[in-house]
């Protein structure tokens, strides 16, 4: 059997019977839509990672668009967002007729480059053409973004902030989940994410009961809340008939909720793993490889992805796929380079970086339950590679 570059199958040997169980209980109960497993699971999402209230619902793309819904994002509204990261990031932007403004990265973590953002709202705002409404940071590979400087810019222009961590759900700065800076924490549950489920998912975090009530409207085709239906005198009626404003179906199966709970009782531990893979993978490859993963002082990475930088890619992936290691590279082409996202405008001296990275990066097989010796196989077959 080859090296799986994310094994799923290692986990669910640890939990399959509390996993079999917690879906049978649904298949008993039924209650497959807004079961009582959500919000059970959004209570203990929230106490995770201390955030006051979470929201389910259907995939990490459309948790980046229900905030946007919430605020009322329309077209000549620009929202910052880096251009090395995946596709949904950038993609709810232009879903409600705003523009995308990408944000180069800083070369160390990949992540969003506070001086190019503040270089892209400055040069936005003289501008004139477009108003700046919020920043998406993304919390690349699984380590967070640099939150404190990025809230501090959002402050400052009166943006709104979400934390895009669909990578990187449990990781921390000081101790301090993205909650604490960011309007909006949202992730996904897609199975390959740190905390995936066994299907799409996902899911937003607020302080905020006002924006909750609204994300939990939007996420049911824009349902009368509890404050709807009292301005509305409509007692008598089913919420789900009384439609105050235009959303979406877009919620957390009852089933994932389920399974994510199971997943959700290990998770501390499986981040534990993830870095003590890290660990021996940065010091069995550093001086072997141009770069090996950088996380700054204080901050925790979950480890979505292991990556790497490497002189001839191509040439190093050939050869390891050839002995059975596989490898990926997260991202090849960066959304300011594609076709639908060539229009829209980038930091005023443009993305060097992530123009840079682009060509380097790559990924090895990560996941909490790599051992030693399949590690050591990749190792060797790195280093010989290189
Ligand atoms: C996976 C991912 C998403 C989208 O999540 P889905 O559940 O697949 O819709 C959004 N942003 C980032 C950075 C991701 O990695």
């Amino acid at each position: 059997m080859g090296i799986a570059f994310i094994d799923l199958q290692a986990q669910r040997a640890r939990i399959s019977d509390k996993v079999d169980a917690a879906i049978a209980r649904v298949l008993e109960h039924g209650r497959f839509i807004m079961g009582p497993e959500v919000t059970e699971f959004e209570e203990k999402m929230s106490a995770f990672s201390g955030a006051r209230l979470s929201c389910g619902c259907g995939n990490g793309t459309d948790a980046l668009a229900l905030p946007l819904m919430a605020w009322g994002l329309r077209p000549g509204d620009a929202v910052f967002c880096p251009s090395f990261t995946f596709t949904a990031t950038a993609e709810v932007v232009p879903w409600l007729g705003a523009s995308p403004v990408f944000v180069d990265i800083e070369p160390d973590t990949y992540n969003m480059d506070p001086v190019s953002l503040e270089a892209a709202i400055e040069d936005t705002i003289k501008n004139g053409e477009l108003r700046p409404k919020a920043v998406i940071a993304v919390d690349l590979f699984g380590q967070p973004a640099n939150y404190p400087a990025i809230k501090a810019l959002c402050d400052k222009h009166g943006l709104k902030l979400i934390s895009d961590s669909a990578q990187g759900f449990g990781c921390t700065i000081d101790g301090k989940h993205p909650i604490e800076w960011a309007d909006v924490v949202t992730t996904s549950f897609f199975p390959a994410k740190p905390l995936g489920c066994y299907g799409d998912g996902g899911a937003i975090q607020t302080n905020d009961q006002e924006m909750w009530d609204l994300l939990d409207s939007l996420r049911v085709h824009g349902k009368a809340s509890q404050a709807d239906m009292d301005a509305a005198n409509y007692s008598g009626h089913e919420a789900k008939y009384l439609n105050p404003r235009i959303g979406m179906n877009s919620r957390l199966d009852t089933m994932q909720a389920a399974i994510l709970l199971e997943k959700l009782a290990i998770f501390a531990d499986e981040i534990a793993l993830r870095e003590k893979v890290a660990r021996s993978y940065n010091s069995a490859l550093e001086g072997s490889v141009a770069q090996v993963p950088f996380v700054k002082e204080g901050y925790q990475s979950v480890w979505a992805q292991y990556t790497i930088e490497v002189e001839n890619r191509a040439e190093v992936q050939k050869k390891l796929g050839a002995q059975g290691i596989p490898t990926a590279v997260y991202y090849p082409i960066p959304m300011h380079e594609q076709a639908p996202y060539r229009r829209f405008p980038t930091a005023p001296d443009g993305l060097p970086v992530t123009e840079e990275k682009k060509h380097t990066v790559m990924s090895l097989p990560m996941h909490p339950y790599l051992d030693e010796e399949t590690q050591g196989v990749i190792v060797e077959g790195v280093k010989a590679a290189v």
